[in-house]
């Protein structure tokens, strides 16, 4: 058997006790089939199975295949519906500008994500008059941003090629129906993964048993309190097997129940398996089915502090905040952000001013900014945090500076839809509940506060005075 790069699989990961037998996979199927036609979610790229335009019916797919990685499914249904309705072809994605996409894409995260969709739309228009490759494999070599599932979820929904996918909730399911113990983050036991959900998928329904064993996984099979009770795989899972043995020490010796037809003991009898929970990692009664699947403990994020720069400018009719754009690559590319630099170890704010002064600003003394408070944002490998500052600008900068260095000034309001972090918008509200008068300022000693301090003594004097004056007859 080969998998989905026609790289062949050895034949003794599919002849041991991990693998699924020929009753178990029409067993799977049948069973996962039935399962899902009545109780599959309604999800709006779900109501396209009747569009007959199977290449229109790919783009949707396509779409919610790439903002439901690493975003639940919740979120996504916005998002996907405003997308779908600004971009409804990928003719009309492929003249979006890439502005506009990362403006819609605003507060969804990894926002490389809609980049690069847009980029192979484009591919697509540009080089294959709008028409989608059809297979996993094409789809995998041709299309910028589309992995190995994401070929695969277009391929079999759209195109019913008979390929499994394997996804984080098909990880999970897999790895509990057939005990999978290892560390399913290695690529070997990944690669088995794939080599199982090939096996299991329903050559004539592929879409349809993908999009099964994804619903199971989110829905049924979920990670931290699955409901073996309703599970129609239950007859076929080995870890809620092990579950009702009464020896929960023998962690690899299991009993075929109900479904199947007849009960037998089994277990794993290959010598220091790949696929078994390892001997150095015991079983943990408590966990139940959720011993698997193992994952290798996740790395502590970086921590970060970054200084940020809120800098207005009062204009006629409303005040506007400065905005940069961030670099093409690398994380939030190309996104615009309030003047922002990492702070290093003198935590000084040096480069921040350095960098603002090639802007063609500059920065008022540490005592004459408002010291706005800390935003704590964290991405998937960063823990990181804002020191947030504001100052008022009595000009901006001339036109000449904000076109070469990509600067833009936009109004609060403008804030609201521009292509900005979910981090930054943070940032925003923090500033703007200071400046409502929600947070005490954290004002530093200085001549500025100095004198403000002085005006508003003087003003609540006054207003003292006229209080206790006598007042005159009318
Ligand atoms: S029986 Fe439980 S653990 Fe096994 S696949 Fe179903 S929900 Fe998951
Ligand atoms: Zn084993």
């Amino acid at each position: 058997m080969k998998n989905i790069k026609g790289k062949s699989i050895k034949a003794s990961i599919l002849k041991s006790f991990h693998d699924f037998k020929e009753n178990e996979v029409i067993l799977c199927r049948k069973e996962l089939l039935e399962w899902y036609y009545k109780n599959k979610r309604d999800l709006p790229w779900r109501k396209q199975v009747k569009v007959e335009d199977r290449n229109q019916r790919a783009y949707g797919v396509w779409v919610s295949e790439i903002m439901l990685q690493q975003t639940q499914v919740a979120t996504v249904i916005d998002y996907y519906n405003k997308w779908m309705k600004k971009w409804p072809t990928l003719q009309a994605l492929s003249l979006a500008s890439l502005e506009e996409v990362n403006q819609l894409w605003s507060g969804l995260g990894y926002y490389s994500r809609g980049r690069r969709l847009h980029e192979a739309a484009k591919k697509v228009v540009g080089e294959n008059g709008g028409i989608m490759p059809e297979s996993a494999d094409h789809l995998l070599k041709e299309l910028p941003g589309v992995g190995r599932y994401t070929a695969a979820a277009i391929a079999s929904i759209a195109f019913s090629e008979a390929t499994g996918l394997v996804d984080g909730n098909v990880v999970r399911v897999l790895s509990r129906l057939r005990a999978i113990g290892a560390n399913s983050a290695d690529p070997q036991i990944i690669e088995a993964f794939w080599e199982l959900a090939n096996k299991l998928v329903d050559p004539d329904q592929p879409g349809d048993f993908n999009q099964g064993l994804m619903e199971l996984g989110a829905t049924v099979c979920t990670p931290k309190s699955p409901s073996c009770a309703t599970c129609p795989l239950q007859s076929l899972c080995y870890a809620y097997s092990q579950t009702q043995k009464n020896d929960t020490k023998l962690t690899n010796k299991f009993v075929l129940n109900s479904k199947m037809d007849k009960i037998v003991d089994i277990e794993c009898v290959a010598d220091d398996c790949r696929f078994c929970i390892p001997a150095s990692d015991s079983w943990d009664s408590n966990l139940g089915v959720t011993n698997y699947p193992r994952k290798p403990k996740k790395k502590a994020p970086r921590e970060e502090r970054t200084a940020v720069f809120i800098i207005k400018c009062h204009q006629l009719e409303e005040d506007e905040y400065l905005l940069v754009q961030r670099p093409e690559n690398g994380l939030l590319a190309g996104l615009w952000e309030f003047p922002s630099s990492l702070l290093k170890e003198n935590k000084s704010t040096q480069d921040l001013k350095d960098k603002l002064l090639g802007y063609g600003i500059n920065v008022p003394c540490d005592s004459n900014r408002d010291h706005i408070g800390e935003v704590v944002h964290i991405f998937s490998h960063i823990h990181q945090t804002y020191v947030v500052e504001a100052f008022e600008l009595e000009n901006k900068p001339c036109s000449k500076t904000a076109a070469e260095i990509k600067l833009q000034w936009l109004t609060a309001q403008q804030l609201q839809s521009a292509a900005i972090s979910t981090a930054m918008k943070k940032v925003f509200k923090v500033y703007e509940n200071y400046e409502n008068g929600k947070q005490v300022p954290i004002k530093k000693r200085g001549s500025k506060c100095k004198e403000v301090d002085e005006r508003q003594l003087k003003k609540q004097k006054m207003l003292m005075e006229s209080f206790f004056q006598p007042k005159t007859a009318k």
